[in-house]
């Protein structure tokens, strides 16, 4: 009697599985739909960062308030946002997601978006949504573009469209790491393309898992700019820093 309807009972334990942790758990959390260990272990960072490049600020408790470099040499967008550091649990899951093509844990990721949107962005909502684009050949070999699936919630629940060819990656660049700044921006030069005019007058939100040099996203927001976007903000669910790099 116990095992009449196998399927029924495993559905019912999926139902119950962290998607963060895998444990079975009795409650979960209804903002995140994990377990509230792992709720607990996922909080966002409301503070103590530059709101122009996320750098984090040593001393506990600051407040908001741009950095010097971002004061002298204003960014390419208005606003970075970020649900946490790229460390800990959110680092684990989010390659989880990438590398091993995990979508469950896509679910959970979209739901941290999402409330970094609330965080950063909701006060003063975009027009559109645009995801750092991949080159073809990596989008092949991924299958999926991590950042248009991560902005999914963020689109259905704010009803705000997704354009997620509005840019493409026309060059695929190396990588970047261990480049000086300059060479990383000679390097990606002329390898983002707009391909819309829809963007003219609108207020952009581009969107990326992971915030590493930055220097992918100066290139989307750059091109963005000279396509006559209105504003452009940028919002990742990671900022790497090299505090904990
Ligand atoms: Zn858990
Ligand atoms: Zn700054």
């Amino acid at each position: 009697m116990l095992f009449r309807n196998p399927g029924k009972s495993i559905s019912n334990l999926v139902a119950k599985r962290c998607i963060a942790c895998g444990d079975i758990c009795r409650t979960k959390d209804l903002e995140f739909d994990c377990c509230p260990e792992c709720r607990i272990e996922l909080r966002p960072l409301q503070d103590g960062f530059c709101p122009g490049c996320g750098t984090m600020y040593t001393a506990p408790g600051e407040g908001v308030y741009l950095c010097l470099e971002c004061r002298e040499n204003p960014k390419s967008w208005s606003q970075i946002g970020f649900f946490n550091l790229y460390d800990g649990m959110l680092k684990d899951l989010i390659i989880d997601f990438k590398f091993n093509s995990n979508l469950g844990i896509s679910r959970l990721l979209q739901r941290l978006m999402h409330r970094a949107y609330e965080m950063h962005n909701r006060e003063f909502p975009p027009d559109v949504l645009v995801p750092v684009p991949l080159h073809p050949k990596r989008l092949q070999q991924r299958g999926f573009n991590q950042s248009r699936e991560i902005a999914k919630r963020i689109s259905d629940k704010e009803k705000i469209r997704m354009l997620p060819r509005a840019l493409s990656r026309v060059k695929d660049t190396d990588s970047q790491v261990g480049l000086s700044r300059e060479q990383r921006k000679r390097n990606l030069a002329d390898a983002i393309e707009v391909n819309t005019r829809e963007l003219r007058g609108e207020k952009v939100l581009l969107v990326d898992d992971i915030y590493t040099t930055g220097s992918t996203i100066e290139a989307c927001a750059d091109v963005l700019n000279s396509a006559g976007v209105k504003r452009v903000d940028v919002l990742v669910l990671a900022r790497v820093t090299d505090k904990i790099q």
